[in-house]
């Protein structure tokens, strides 16, 4: 890693972990956090988790695996050109989608309905569960045990009420104060890396036409850039092309209006940064304006489009299915979740089971889902 810089996240000021533990030998904080992600069973099952497409409609598209290793990559690039530290970015990167249900949004929006008498479900918060709780591999203590700049990177937003039950890292929602430049710069790695893979994988899903996305300024100014470089290029190679270019315009507008914010508002120290009311990590004017279209058309174009939302709808029916079916008789549920939900259960009642609940659905994949869902309800499934 090279040299950081003052407001930067320094690994040997960390905040420690929740269960102290001796430092690593050989390698920072933050890099042990970033091996205990990849080497849990949440990090694998996100292979097997949609981001838009559902994992078995092509070989092609994006993961939650790929797009979290996406993230890491973005990340660290504007991390090291910043002088920020890599290591807590690629941590908090791979582990931003640990607690995301199957099948997408479509599973978190469900799952999130069929939990509203129960506390709610975010993806966001279940993450920090997953890292705090729900992985269980270390003698010493449950989840990973991660330092708390990482569990305050995954931890994007909260409702102050959940803020209030979190302590310490809560204690930045409550003050209206923005998190560490590392978590904003993850924060914004995630956006750029979805936007602009959803272009592509909507364009190989021929849900999305280059004569449609012309309409949308940060693609077409590369679109014709390329088409007057390179004018007898194959589409497939225009495209990653005009991608990458897009890409790097994002990372270049953000690296330099960042280091301006930095410079102009004096910004010393990470502490420093984490007593503003405002984020330092951003786009330019010009460049934010072009990226909410991008967004905004990839609402209307894509994540509307008539096949993601059937993906959709089955989604919705498959999450809530099991929902209802394993509140109803929590016998149903195998061996493991079953003593989850009487613990809960006994700690918080009907909310505690129906947490145990929401932990199970959101920790299988899509195929998981679709596969107990038959063994559930299809009466001809023989297992
Ligand atoms: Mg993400």
């Amino acid at each position: 890693m090279s040299e950081l810089a003052p407001y930067a996240s320094h690994a040997p000021t960390s905040r420690g972990r929740r269960y102290p533990e001796p430092a690593p030998v050989g390698r920072s904080e933050y890099q042990r956090d970033r091996d205990r992600i990849v080497h849990c069973a949440a990090f694998r099952r996100l292979e097997y988790k949609t981001q838009v497409f559902v994992n078995h409609e092509g070989d092609m598209f994006r993961t939650r695996l790929t797009h979290s290793i996406e993230v890491a990559q973005i990340g660290r690039t504007m991390a090291r050109t910043l002088g920020l530290n890599e290591d807590l970015v690629e941590a908090i990167a791979l582990a931003h989608d640990l607690g995301h249900t199957p099948f997408g949004h479509a599973g978190q929006d469900i799952l999130n309905d069929c939990m509203k008498h129960y506390g709610g479900f975010e993806h966001n918060l279940q993450s920090l569960r997953v890292v705090d709780e729900l992985e269980h591999r270390y003698a010493e203590f449950d989840g990973l045990n991660l330092t708390f700049e990482t569990r305050a990177g995954i931890l994007k937003h909260c409702s102050l009420k959940t803020a209030r039950s979190l302590g310490a890292l809560g204690q930045r929602f409550i003050d209206k104060h923005a998190p560490s430049l590392e978590a904003q710069l993850t924060n914004i790695a995630d956006e750029i890396a979805y936007n602009n893979h959803d272009v592509d994988d909507g364009l190989r899903a021929a849900l999305l036409t280059l004569e449609q996305l012309r309409d949308v300024p940060l693609f077409n100014t590369q679109y014709e850039l390329v088409q007057e470089r390179y004018p007898k290029l194959s589409q497939r190679r225009t495209i990653h092309e005009i991608i990458r270019r897009m890409i790097n315009q994002q990372v270049t507008d953000l690296v330099q209006t960042t280091q301006a914010t930095l410079a102009q508002h004096a910004i010393q120290t990470s502490a420093q940064v984490q007593t503003q009311e405002r984020d330092m990590i951003g786009f330019s004017t010009e460049m934010a304006a072009h990226h909410l279209k991008l967004k905004q058309f990839l609402r209307e174009n894509l994540y509307r489009h008539y096949h993601v939302q059937r993906m959709t709808f089955k989604a919705r029916h498959i999450v809530k299915s099991l929902f209802d079916v394993f509140m109803n008789d929590s016998h149903l549920l195998p061996p493991e979740a079953q003593h989850s939900a009487a613990l809960l259960a006994q700690d918080q009642g009907d909310s505690g089971r129906a947490r145990a609940v929401a932990d199970y659905i959101a920790g299988m994949t899509d195929r998981y889902a679709i596969t107990e869902y038959d063994r559930i309800y299809n009466p001809g499934y023989v297992t």
